[in-house]
């Protein structure tokens, strides 16, 4: 039961903005093509910790304000420069990851809900998918939209319980790990990959030709599946594999770069998959997003704290 009393707590943690780290947290590995990606003094800054499991962050542009989700303590939070830390949603069903669809409404994963949410303009909630094949989703993790109104999203088990005595994930329904295309104008839901160990974070290339999906389960790479005009997928390939945790949240930038939660911080790879450097964070990145006025403020959900740094780029897509 959450207490009007832990809400008022919130704001508190507002106090903790600003800790700046130092442009050393910057590692490039392709030095020219890092610094089109990056200033040379770009500072991490810490806006916020203290939080449980911090993922899935959006930047709301009509608000002006950053939401994402803490999973453990069930609740949607919001940031923004004169506000700080306070609670946007409680509870959230376990959400993770967010993104907003073409009218700007806003998408949720829920773990413990195991649907994707749509958030309407009056606050109030409504199931977008919960069912494929008559059978109930694992845990939806994250989300993207095209801008032909489809989403896509992926449901590793994560956020099902695991039986202690059999190692076994507890309500299981799907025969798989599945990342699905959901369309809401006619409802249809479709898996288009089937094979992931663990499908995790997602994201568009700037012309929408590619999707990338992020397998954050035993292979942790990052995978890259050519989009046909009838919304299929080819066999794909794998992209790149990250050296230090597994690839969460990912997101692609107008240029075309895939920047990576990863177990150090942040990495970004060329379009060619090459690694061009990494942000460098005291903990490990479970997600991120451009935002800001500019879009070219990257936001980074990372365990118990929630970090800023602006880059020279801003995001492809939403
Ligand atoms: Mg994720």
């Amino acid at each position: 039961m959450k207490t009007p009393s832990r809400l008022r707590r919130l704001p508190a943690l507002a106090t903790l903005v600003f800790l700046p780290l130092s442009a050393a947290d910057l590692a490039p590995v392709d030095a020219a093509e890092f610094a089109r990606c990056l200033p040379s003094d770009a500072k991490v800054e810490r806006l916020a910790t203290g939080l449980g499991f911090t993922e899935g962050p959006v930047w709301l542009p009509r608000e002006g304000m950053l939401v994402f989700s803490d999973i453990p303590k069930d609740q949607l939070l919001r940031w923004s420069p004169a506000g700080g830390v306070a609670a946007f949603r409680e509870p959230s069903r376990n959400a993770n990851g967010n993104t907003l669809d073409l009218q700007g409404r806003l998408l949720t994963c829920e773990h413990s809900g195991r649907r994707v949410a749509r958030r309407e303009a009056d606050g109030t909630l409504v199931t977008v998918v919960e069912r494929f094949e008559g059978r109930r989703l694992n845990s939806p993790n994250d989300v993207v939209v095209k801008t032909d109104g489809t989403l896509w999203f992926t449901d590793p088990e994560y956020g099902l319980k695991t039986n202690p005595a059999t190692k076994q994930r507890e309500g299981k329904e799907q025969p798989g790990n599945f990342v699905y295309r959901h369309d809401p104008a006619t409802g249809a839901t479709t898996a288009v990959v089937r094979d992931f160990v663990q499908p995790n974070g997602l994201a568009f290339s700037p012309d929408e030709k590619l999707l990338y999906v992020a397998d954050s389960g035993s292979p942790r790479h990052i995978r890259v599946f050519a989009v046909g005009a009838d919304g299929r997928l080819d066999a794909g390939r794998v992209f790149c594999r990250l050296d230090l945790g597994g690839p969460d949240g990912i997101r692609v930038d107008r240029e075309g770069r895939v920047w990576s939660s990863s177990g150090d911080g942040v990495q970004i790879f060329h379009p060619d998959g090459r690694l061009v450097g990494r942000i460098l964070l005291p903990e490990s990145a479970a997600n991120l997003c451009f935002g800001g006025p500019d879009g070219k403020t990257l936001y980074i959900t990372a365990r118990k704290s929630l970090y800023a740094v602006r880059a020279s780029v801003t995001g492809a897509g939403r």
